[in-house]
């Protein structure tokens, strides 16, 4: 991500990587520094740590073993949560899928676009489905901004916050009668502008074909 000289560099388009914003380390610790391209909006999570591109893209890859059809021979399909989609402008920082699951990279259709065609393959599709996933990740978005933790609902119900100490306990209480209260406004909410965003292209995950360059262009 950065080279000898200390420019950061797009992964995708070369053009120059911003400071943006800093997320909470889940193991604790420094907050983890965010950049942002300003031309592909691609964010890369970590700094100036090593990023393994062909690992963070084929965490998205589609197992399907059902789809032998022979159509689907040779290609690769991915769903990655979309940072361009409308949960993502308006989370900013806070958008839900920022950096969950480990991944270093927040990927848009242009971004993912271009990585894929420098590891050889060529888009054939690219799509803006309606899922289960959108609507977790905008309602869990706008959640986001009601409670003291950043995805506490979704951490909650993983069993992953074990607050110690009397602060803790107090904020985790705080945020469970947040989170409580304002899912009453946000489920259908979060729900009406996923379909919207759909609609318009914004939708907050990408479905992505692919085939192998040399399959559709010998040269
Ligand atoms: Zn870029």
């Amino acid at each position: 991500m950065t080279e000898p000289g200390g420019v950061a560099e797009c992964p995708a388009c070369n053009d120059e990587l911003r400071a943006w914003v800093t997320t909470p380390n889940p193991s604790g610790g420094a907050d983890i520094p965010i950049e942002r391209c300003d031309r592909c909006r691609l964010a890369a999570i970590g700094g100036t740590d090593p990023i393994e591109i062909g690992l963070e893209l084929d965490r998205y890859i589609l197992d399907e073993p059902d789809r032998a059809d022979d159509s689907a021979a040779g290609r690769t399909r991915y769903l990655i949560p979309n940072r361009a989609g409308l949960a993502a402008t308006i989370g900013g920082g806070a958008w839900s899928q920022l950096g969950t699951d480990g991944s270093r990279l927040g990927l848009t259709p242009m971004a993912a676009r271009l990585l894929l065609e420098r590891r050889g393959e060529v888009v054939c599709s690219l799509r803006w489905p309606i899922a289960a996933g959108n609507h977790r990740a905008i309602w869990q978005t706008l959640l986001n901004g009601f409670t003291l933790r950043l995805n506490f609902a979704r951490s909650a119900l993983a069993g992953t916050i074990h607050p110690m100490g009397r602060r803790e306990v107090a904020a985790f209480a705080v945020d469970a009668i947040a989170s409580a209260l304002a899912a009453l406004l946000l489920v259908p909410l979060g729900s009406l502008l996923e379909l919207v965003a759909v609609l318009v292209r914004r939708g907050g995950l990408i479905a992505i074909e692919t085939e192998p360059k040399t399959a559709i262009d010998p040269d």
